[in-house]
């Protein structure tokens, strides 16, 4: 039987446990038994989110979390800003554009991170800037945002900061509290390593009084609802029981490890990824100091089909990769190095890589990147 093996920015791999824990039967959620496992969920949330602030489980994929986010902090007409470096940036100013807001767009190169010296300047020279909306590691480009300089600005304004963290939280650092987030976002199918379905959003004091005036049309994601229910340790609408049940051993696993040592974990293992792909002579999309540790975006080499590079490792071998997205669709192929993997992983998808370019006709010496992995992976 072939193998499947999860190298992809979400999802990612789920460890047996958790397969274990997903395989019970169902209880009902109008128990002390679930509101128990929904407890121990929201407490063990904040641990991962680095905050004291309250943080509400949504029953949708990431970008569900998003459109809350959006559609409980504005009102049509307000300003906000939005970065776009990539597909996830883009999302932002549709879902911000989609609820009749005057959206001031940052445009970064892909490839490139936005300073925040661009996001202050923009707060000065537009007047009542309600929220700034920004992408923690943009899974499109492989590229990691610089949050902490960004919150130092955004605090001292009127405006609150709101980070999709999709890509990346558990995996790479996001001090909610420390670096004034003041709304951050989550999925389950990425760093917390389950299957997709669940989305979570911290909500601080700040953005939670900007969600009470705000004048957008809300139902099923009207935090307002779901402020109510948690408080008596419950929710507005049917949750995602299952998964809910099954984030309680993930939170258990991260817990376990520790959230600085998965960071370590994770850093090592992108440190040999890349280093792996600069020994095959393949150069990468973005660099140092904007480079994350969560997906590398590698160029296709000339003359190579990214597109068939991708489908083989992944329906010839096993291996599942991702191309790249929007105008990078064929120019780019991307590794992912979050979830439930080891460097034996990691090695292997670089064997897997190193035989389909071999195949397709890309000179280099077999091997050579493996070695370069090993020698990250064994100092
Ligand atoms: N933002 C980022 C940074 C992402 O990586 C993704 C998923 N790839 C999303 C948003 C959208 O999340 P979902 O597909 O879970 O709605």
């Amino acid at each position: 039987m072939k193998r499947n093996l999860l190298l992809s920015p979400g999802p990612t791999q789920v460890p047996p446990q958790i397969c274990e824990v997903l395989s019970r039967p169902i209880i009902h959620h109008r128990t002390p038994q679930f509101q128990n496992h929904l407890k121990v969920a929201t407490e063990g949330l904040k641990y991962v989110f680095q905050t004291k602030n309250d943080v509400y489980i949504l029953a949708s994929s990431g970008t569900g979390a998003m459109e809350a986010s959006v559609c409980n902090l504005v009102s049509p007409g307000d300003k906000v800003i939005t970065v776009e470096g990539g597909k996830f940036g883009e999302r932002w100013t549709e879902i911000c554009q989609a609820y009749g807001t005057q959206t001031k767009v940052i445009e970064v190169k892909w490839g490139k991170a936005v300073e925040a010296k661009q996001i202050k300047e923009l707060l000065h020279a537009e007047k009542n800037i309600k929220a700034v909306f920004v992408t923690l590691v943009e899974t499109s480009t492989g590229v990691t945002t610089d949050i902490e300089s960004i919150g130092k600005i955004v605090k001292d304004t009127n405006a609150v900061l709101v980070v999709d963290a999709i890509s990346g939280l558990g995996a790479t650092d996001l001090q909610t509290d420390n670096w004034s987030v003041d709304v951050a976002i989550a999925g389950s199918q990425k760093g917390l390593m389950l299957p997709p379905g669940l989305a979570f959003i911290s909500v601080s004091a700040k953005a939670f009084k900007l969600m009470e005036q705000a004048k957008s049309p809300r139902y099923y994601f009207d935090l307002r609802k779901a402020k109510e229910a948690l408080a008596e340790v419950d929710t507005p609408f049917t949750p995602a029981i299952g998964l809910i049940i099954a984030l309680n051993e993930s939170l258990r696993l991260i817990k376990e490890a520790g959230l600085q040592n998965l960071f370590i974990h994770y850093a090592r293992l992108a440190q040999g990824t890349r280093a792996a792909m600069k020994a095959l002579g393949l150069s990468l999309l973005s660099d140092e100091p904007c480079i994350s540790n969560v997906v590398t975006a590698v160029n296709v080499p000339n003359k190579i089909d990214g597109g068939k590079l991708v489908k083989t490792m992944r329906d010839t071998y096993g291996v599942t990769i991702v191309a790249g997205q929007g105008h990078l669709k064929s120019k780019i192929f991307r590794i992912a190095h979050m979830g439930c993997l080891d460097e034996y992983d990691i090695i292997t998808g670089i064997v897997c890589l190193e035989k389909v370019l071999h195949k397709m006709g890309y000179s280099f010496t077999l091997g050579a990147g493996v070695a370069a992995a090993q020698k990250i992976f064994s100092a």
